[in-house]
């Protein structure tokens, strides 16, 4: 015997799994040159020189100590340092005692979600929405409540979101820059978003948590900013990862802020650290606490992604393809040529364009396109893309 739920969990493939493995497949037959893989999110700029030369120094210079197990927060050190980012960049006063390191984003909103999670507890997450959401949610116990999709601009539906709002609401998850959107959250949105939430934490009495998930943050093109949210929402905790902007994902690396302004903070960094016990982890990797934290201020070279978005947009456009405009991060989400996404991406296989269906991330009519691909494989690809609308007419 065996827990179900772990079975289950174990055996289904995500979408953009299968279609990532179908690629490998159909590479093999036809030549990964006439494959054109959208599927996945993995970074496709080099680290910053600096990541791997600081590794090598490290690796030199301290041997003995940089194999050994840290704090189960992080090293102090590696911490200070990243607090002292933060407080440069968006002029606040963090200590290192309010950040706790972890093994990316997913371990951050992990140990969240487990460290909020009391009996009957909620969390509302907004459409279209980066699916693992909903294993990290019910993982901690608690029940994930999805917010439809406003289809128009993909911005927060704030009346259908205020609407949703319980007694056993704990918090709110938004990620901008989003996955699977790209659209970032204007900060009017976001205020209204904040004023909600003060409302409702006085109206049943505790605290509504609004969890920010950022591993998109630094990836904002020209003409976008991606607000500071602690400062528009007092009881914020930041979810960070390095896996994108520092193109690190493997490396596993990222933290959890909870800014000692927010609501009930000791307890709910000391329940992190807690959570951070039970799931396992006791310390993110010490090698790249060290690397991340003294690389914090740098990131890839993300103009690439700037240059894709444009290119992609533009020729979709012309050809037709509904696509709402992106502020950020690798993914374009425009509306599939028929009602049934699954169908859509299925006769897009047949132009070997690997198209991730909306219906995974909670809004169905729509495909996601992750172009952090080479700049050469959209060009090649276009002619696809015209063929597959042609298929339509
Ligand atoms: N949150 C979002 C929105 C993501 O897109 C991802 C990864 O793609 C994660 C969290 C997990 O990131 P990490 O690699 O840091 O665990």
């Amino acid at each position: 015997m065996v827990n179900e739920r772990m079975l289950g969990l174990g055996s289904a493939r995500s979408v953009i799994r299968e279609l990532f493995e179908y690629g490998k497949q159909r590479a093999a037959v036809v030549g990964p040159e006439h494959v054109y893989d959208f599927s996945l999110g993995n970074p496709s700029v080099p680290p910053p020189d600096a990541v791997n030369e600081t590794a090598m120094r490290i690796l030199q210079e301290n041997p003995e100590i940089i194999h050994c197990y840290t704090s189960a927060q992080g090293d102090l050190a590696a911490r200070t340092r990243l607090a002292d980012s933060l407080n440069r960049r968006f002029g606040t006063d963090y200590s290192p005692e309010e950040l706790y390191i972890t093994v990316g984003a997913a371990a951050s909103l992990c140990c969240v979600f487990h460290a909020l999670t009391c009996p009957c507890d909620e969390f509302i997450v907004f459409a279209p929405y980066f699916p693992e959401y909903k294993v990290f949610i019910e993982g901690a116990g608690a029940k994930m409540v999805l917010i439809p999709p406003d289809t128009e601009h993909f911005q927060i539906p704030l009346e259908r979101f205020e609407a949703a709002i319980t007694p056993n609401t704990k918090g709110v998850v938004v990620n901008s820059p989003n996955n699977p959107s790209g659209v970032v959250y204007s900060k009017e949105t976001l205020q209204q978003l904040s004023a909600i939430l003060t409302r409702k934490s006085a109206q049943y009495g505790h605290p509504i948590y609004l969890i920010s998930d950022e591993p998109y943050r630094e990836i904002v093109f020209d003409g976008f900013t991606v607000p500071w949210l602690p400062h528009i929402y007092r009881d914020t905790i930041v979810c960070y990862s390095f896996s994108k902007s520092l193109s690190i994902p493997g490396e596993r690396l990222g933290y959890v802020l909870v800014p000692r302004q927010a609501a009930d903070a000791h307890a709910v960094y000391t329940a992190v650290a807690g959570a951070g016990r039970c799931l396992g982890y006791v310390n993110a990797p010490s090698l790249f606490q060290q690397v991340t934290s003294l690389c914090c201020d740098m990131t890839s070279d993300l103009s690439v992604y700037q240059y894709n978005c444009k290119l992609l947009c533009s020729a979709l456009r012309d050809m037709g393809y509904e696509v709402p405009q992106p502020g950020g991060a690798f993914y374009l989400f425009p509306k599939s040529l028929e009602p049934d996404d699954l169908a859509f991406s299925q006769r897009a296989k047949e132009f070997d364009l690997l198209l991730v269906p909306g219906s995974g991330f909670g809004a169905p009519g729509h495909f996601r396109l992750a172009y952090c691909v080479q700049t050469d494989m959209i060009r090649r690809a276009l002619p696809k893309f015209q063929a597959l609308a042609d298929s339509y007419k």
